[in-house]
């Protein structure tokens, strides 16, 4: 390259550079057009920078050399003059120097800022200390006569143009980064409000006005949500009996169930604002963004009030802290959640702001959140039964064009395992189906067509039923209730459901004894109806499935500790192996004679309870099978429903627990 050419180059870097400057005053005003600013500009100003910054890495202009090299120069009597601060040397040449170096190819990354200001060292080196150099310096000084001044080497325009290069491509850098995650915050400055909350607000009376009456099904989480509504409407009816007015209540439910749509319902009761968000939107790779996006939310709902914030899947946040401490993600996540209990507790009483929020699991969830004062009322939303989803397809096919041969109560039927969002879907995709055949109305068929669909997709999520397996559910669930409704001493039976949650594909709550004593018999009660599951299925298909693992698991822990902790098992006789101390003893406390005399004790007795729950349930069987139907039919059935069928209970032990226990599967 020549040298010319080279200072056109130059003259382009410094030129762009100068534009770059001009126009970053005018940036800002740009910006809040939505991004129409040319964002070329930005890589543009990254690349020159990065080329002066290869330009740059030479120190005070001109090429090291070495002390030898130097020596050379100064042999040919080419150096004009020398300047140091002691340590470096520069080395400015005389006009048979220059010429000596601009010869030849100068690939030597001279700087540009020597031929620019044409006043830079040529060239440079430092001077090792010892080793007699300095000697050497003074003596070829001497010997050519060359000049040689101490002087503070002076980069200071060197140095500050690279630190503006280098600030601007920090800007830039900056810039891009923000502009990426700024995300679609409506209005304003995207770089100013990245710690701004990401909150979807919906005012007051907005068409999307939702009330309880989009919501069908989900009856129990209504009415405690009505309440919600009361105190947004009427705080002073509350507060003047001092009371509190609760902060927050958490919905839990699996997905689709309609816990976004009852938050909104709440606020459109109340008819108050509601900012929705979800917990993903407060993280961010940023330390410090959830905080301030968390204080944003609530400064903007407080100057709102009243109002509601509903923030779905809070386990993205709220998961419990101090687990994977290593990740500094989680340190971010963790402050987050720390501000959100901030702001909890920092409300007043009437600010009037409450906090809905919904998560899968309630389980993962950090205690702290759940503490008075926080989200203290946790609302269930189940999966809705067949009467639920009966009424959920009311309300989603009220806009739909049906035909005569639409069948509500078979939909409902047909649909086992669907959330209110599926049911939604299948409305719509019916609605398509009957679209693409250039139909005037929807008929039942398209419905079946969509529920197929659907149906598909669920079976990856494996969430979805054969109804053979359905049967089988029912029958195992009938199992359970009618064992444990004729055995004296089990508990006493609330609820058979066979509506899939979560991991179980049913369930049968009862009311659990508030014993402080357990006697034999009554364990072995509970035993039968444990086992009355598996039972009812080899007395009614002659096969046994793998549905019961917690029913034995159950069962197995019952009559081991019966065997080994409370001796009340005869041969084994009055010896507990139960170390209360906790000590872990790496030695079974027994012999192996007795270890062999537990299992085969251990055995027989859940043996003797399997037999007893098959004999009971032989002895019944039309009642069997009334009771399997019925739960086939309306999928969950109380205890009301049970007498009917099975006549009042022999032992009714009336005890009021509020407590429910429950076998599932
Ligand atoms: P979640 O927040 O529990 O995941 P959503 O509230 O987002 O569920 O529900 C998604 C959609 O499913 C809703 O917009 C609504 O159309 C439908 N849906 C769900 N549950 C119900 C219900 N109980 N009643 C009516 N529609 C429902
Ligand atoms: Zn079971």
């Amino acid at each position: 390259m020549s040298k010319g050419k080279k200072k056109v180059a130059s003259k382009k870097t410094n030129r762009a550079n100068s534009k770059a400057k001009k126009r970053r005053p005018n940036k800002s005003p740009e910006l809040p057009k939505g991004g129409s600013i040319n964002f070329y500009w930005i890589y543009g100003i990254v690349g020159l920078s990065l080329i002066a910054m290869i330009f740059m890495n030479s120190k005070g202009g001109g090429k090291e050399i070495q002390f030898s090299e130097f020596k050379d120069f100064v042999e040919r009597q080419e150096v004009e003059k020398v300047t140091h601060d002691g340590h470096t040397y520069q080395v400015f040449l005389n006009e048979k120097g220059k010429a000596t170096i601009s010869d030849g190819m100068r690939d030597d990354g001279s700087s540009i800022m020597n031929n620019l200001y044409d006043q830079g060292p040529d060239r440079w080196f430092s001077m090792p200390p010892g080793d007699g150099y300095l000697e050497d310096f003074k003596s070829l000084q001497e010997e050519y006569k060359f000049s040689s001044k101490y002087e503070p080497i002076n980069e200071w325009g060197q140095q500050m143009f690279s630190w503006i290069f280098f600030l601007f491509l920090m800007i830039a850098v900056w810039m891009f980064i923000m502009r990426r995650m700024g995300g679609g915050a409506p209005g304003g400055n995207q770089i100013f409000s990245i710690g701004k909350s990401k909150a979807k607000v919906f005012e007051k009376g907005d068409s999307t006005h939702v009330t309880f009456k989009d919501v069908a099904g989900v009856d129990e989480a209504k009415e405690e949500l009505e309440e919600i509504v009361d105190f947004l409407m009427h705080p002073e009816k509350y507060t003047k009996l001092g009371a509190k007015i609760p902060t927050g209540a958490l919905l839990v439910g699996p997905p689709g169930t309609g816990k976004t749509l009852l938050a909104k319902a709440v606020a459109g009761e109340a008819n108050v604002p509601f900012f929705s968000l979800s917990g993903s939107d407060f993280v961010e790779m940023f330390v410090g963004v959830g905080a301030s996006r968390v204080r944003d939310l609530f400064k903007q709902a407080k100057e709102k009030a009243p109002a509601i914030i509903f923030i779905d899947e809070i386990d993205a946040i709220g998961r419990a802290r101090g687990k994977n401490a290593n990740f500094s993600s989680n340190d971010e996540r963790e402050n987050t959640l720390n501000q959100l209990l901030t702001e909890m507790d920092g409300f007043g009483t009437n600010s009037g702001v409450i906090i809905l929020a919904a998560t899968n699991r309630a389980d993962v969830l950090d205690k702290a959140l759940m503490r008075a004062g926080r989200f203290d009322r946790q609302i269930i939303v189940d999966m809705p039964d067949v009467n639920e989803r009966k009424a959920i397809f009311q309300v989603h096919l009220k806009p739909i064009k049906l035909d005569k041969t639409v069948d509500i109560e078979k939909l409902a039927n047909q649909t086992p395992g669907f959330s209110g969002a599926d049911i939604a879907n299948v409305c719509n995709e019916a609605a398509l189906f009957a679209a693409r055949t250039s139909k005037k109305t929807v008929s039942h068929k398209d419905f079946d067509e969509a529920i197929d669909r659907i149906v598909g997709g669920l079976e990856k999520r494996s969430r979805v039923i054969t109804p053979e397996e359905k049967k089988t559910i029912a029958f195992h669930e009938a199992g359970h209730a009618i064992v444990s409704w004729l055995m004296e001493f089990a508990s006493p039976l609330v609820k058979v459901s066979i509506v899939p949650r979560g991991q179980s594909l049913g369930a049968a709550w009862y009311m659990p004894h508030e014993r402080k004593i357990t006697t034999t018999e009554q364990i072995f009660h509970e035993m039968c109806a444990a086992l009355g599951g598996r039972a009812a299925e080899q007395v009614v298909f002659g096969t046994i499935s793998t549905g019961a693992l917690s029913d034995l698991e159950k069962v197995t822990r019952q009559a081991s500790a019966m065997v080994t902790v409370y001796g009340l098992n005869e041969k084994i006789g009055n010896i507990s192996y139960y170390d209360s101390r906790g000590d872990a003893t790496f030695t079974k406390p027994y012999s192996d004679a007795t270890a062999k005399i537990i299992d085969e004790e251990v055995s027989a007795v859940i043996e003797k309870a399997y037999t007893k729950a098959k004999q009971i349930l032989v002895s019944n069987r039309s009642k069997l099978d009334a009771l399997a139907s019925e739960l086939l039919q309306h999928e969950v059935i109380y205890k009301e429903d049970v007498e009917k069928i099975l006549g009042p209970r022999p032992s009714e032990v009336s005890d009021s627990k509020d407590e429910t226990e429950s076998t599932e599967e």
